[in-house]
Parts: structure tokens; sequence; C-alpha cells
């Protein structure tokens, strides 16, 4: 299974970046060896797209409404960021789920989302993770596998859909979670997907999230299912990003 690199800008970038996207490009060459998506904001979208073309970065989106169209003002649909050239879009980010910013996201809404994106043959990077309070309180893994459950659709297609496993407090934060937390999270992740998907459950992607950055990737990616990582800030610079891409490259060597 190839590695997947996902880098999200969040609420950043203007046109005035583009040269860091270019430069992204120029640093992985045509073959890197691994997948990787830059989930941009929506307004770089479209001008993204056309620089990017015949590159090896894909383009995604952070979010996107549930329904089709309609009326859901200052929303995206699945559609339209189709049009716009994605073919990731990351749904149920913890920043989307917490009630900071009034988006108060619950799973049954990430799985809709997760849904839409795969009809419109997009994929979808589904994130999950517990607060320091539920990890301190033993309830990581209920807490984690229940959101599992309740944001994967019904109907999926393994090879096109990622979990994200972010714990809360590792993300921004420079707190990476230890190697032994990881490895027992992605585990119970995995198992939780084979018994409930068989073969289509040992084929799905789970990334790790949290403070990732070159300094520490090689070691994480090396890690029992840890298929790829979701980066936050150290996907901003071409330098950072491309240095965990050349760990991912390393870790499936
Ligand atoms: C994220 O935004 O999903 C993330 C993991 O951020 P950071 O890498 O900055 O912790």
């Amino acid at each position: 299974m190839k590695k997947l690199i996902a880098g999200n800008w969040k609420m950043n970038g203007l046109l005035g970046d583009r040269a860091e996207i270019e430069k992204l490009a120029g640093l992985v060459g045509k073959n890197p060896g691994c997948d990787i998506v830059l989930c941009l904001p929506y307004t770089l979208l479209f001008p993204a797209v056309k620089f990017l073309n015949k590159t090896a970065i894909t383009l995604g989106a952070q979010d996107i409404h549930w329904a089709e169209s309609g009326a859901h003002t200052g929303d995206v649909s699945a559609s339209m960021i189709k049009e716009a050239g994605c073919e990731y879009v990351i749904v149920g980010h913890s920043e989307r789920r917490s009630g900071h910013g009034a988006h108060g996201e619950r799973s049954q809404t990430v799985a809709e989302k997760a849904k839409i994106s795969l009809t419109h043959d997009m994929s979808p990077i589904i994130c999950v993770g517990e607060s320091l309070d539920e990890r301190e309180a033993g309830g990581a893994k209920a807490h984690v596998l229940d959101q599992v459950k309740k944001s994967l659709p019904r109907v999926i297609s393994a090879e096109k859909v990622a979990i994200a496993y972010e714990p809360l407090w590792a993300i921004g934060t420079g707190v990476t979670a230890r190697a032994e937390d990881i490895v027992e999270m992605h585990g119970y992740i995995r198992d939780f997907l084979t018994d409930h998907l068989g073969e289509d459950g040992a084929n799905l992607r789970i990334l790790y999230g949290g403070s990732v950055n070159p300094g520490n990737a090689g070691e994480i990616l090396d890690l029992a299912n840890v298929d790829g990582v979701l980066v936050g800030g150290a996907s901003l610079k071409a330098d950072a990003f491309c240095g965990i891409i050349t760990a991912a490259v390393a870790a499936c060597r």
C-alpha cells in the first residue's frame, strides 16, 4: 500500500503563496513513490489546479457540505470542489467537530460528507481523535472507535477512503503522540475495520496526524498500520513538507 502524505493548509494561503506550492512540485518530482495531496483553502483550488497539472501533487479540500446543492449559505458542495479539481476532501477534522467556530459537527454528518465525496469519485480523509480529558480518563479507545463506526459511510470503496487518527492534544501543539500510543490506536482501528469490512478493512489507509514534522516523520511512518500522515503546520513550507515526503518514501523501502 502506497503511503498517503496529506497537507492541510487550514485557513492559510493567498495567491502570493503560489511559489511555495510550485517549489514543492519541483522538489517532489514526477514519481515520488507515495501519494501526495495538498488540501488548500477553497479560494486557492481553481488557481492551484492549473499549476499542479502534470505534477505528482493532487488537490484536496478541507470540508464539504453533505447535500448536493441548495440553501446552505456559505457552504461548498462536493460537485463544486470536484469541478475545481479536487481528488480528496478532509471530513470531520477536529476543528470542525468542535463547537469552536460554531461548527459542532457530529459523526453522522461526517458520514454523510464522506458518502457524497465518494458519490463524486473523491476520496474522503475521515478524521477522528480523542481529547486529552478523554485520554486521561481512559476513554480514548472507546471514543475513537465510536467516531470511526459512526463516521464511515455504509457503502465504502476501501481504496478510496482514509481514516486520520489525530489526537486533539497533538494538533498544532508540537506534542506528538508516543510511538506506542500511535501503534496501539492504529491497531484498534485496523481490528475494527477488518472485523466490520473484512478484506476492505485491511486495505483502508490509516493516517496519523498531530505535530508531524521532518524530524519525527520517519519514525512515525515506520510504525505498524501507519499508512500515511496528515500534516498541518509543516505542510505550509515546501522544504518541510518535502522532508516528510522523503521520510515516507524511505519508510516504504
Ligand atoms: C492537522 O491540522 O490536522 C494537524 C495535524 O496539524 P499539525 O500538523 O499542525 O499538528
